[in-house]
């Protein structure tokens, strides 16, 4: 398997990793495939991101997508973070090999997960 060093980085550098306590936002997603389980937590004032964390338990792929995922949504307006695509996320870390793109659909599916909880608390 060959990894990216921007992949190989993000995994072993992860940005933003961690909790918010008393999120605006919350989503947990798993893959059944992986086991990868992927927490994301959003503070947003007036629609915007102000601060993102995640805590991932899961492959290397899963890791990297969700640090990098989390670089691309900060101080994004909601609805342009709810645009954020897989393909975006694995094109910014130059790729991900083939068997794992799975992982980096976590990544757009947890943060759509937070959003919509947000959206649903207004
Ligand atoms: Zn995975």
């Amino acid at each position: 398997m060959q990894y990216s060093e921007k992949v190989m980085d993000h995994f072993m550098n992860p940005r933003n990793s961690g909790v918010i306590e008393n999120p605006d936002g919350y989503g947990k997603v798993g893959s059944p495939s992986c086991g990868d389980v992927m927490e994301i937590f959003l503070k947003i004032e007036d629609d915007i991101i102000k601060d993102v964390k995640f805590r991932t338990f899961g492959c290397a792929s899963a890791i990297a997508t969700s640090s990098i995922s989390t670089e691309m949504i900060l101080e994004k307006n909601v609805s342009e973070a709810l645009e954020l695509t897989n393909k975006a996320v694995a094109e910014a870390l130059d790729g991900l090999p083939p068997v794992k793109m799975h992982c980096s659909v976590l990544a757009e599916e947890a943060i759509k997960a937070a959003i919509e909880d947000y959206m649903s608390k207004k």
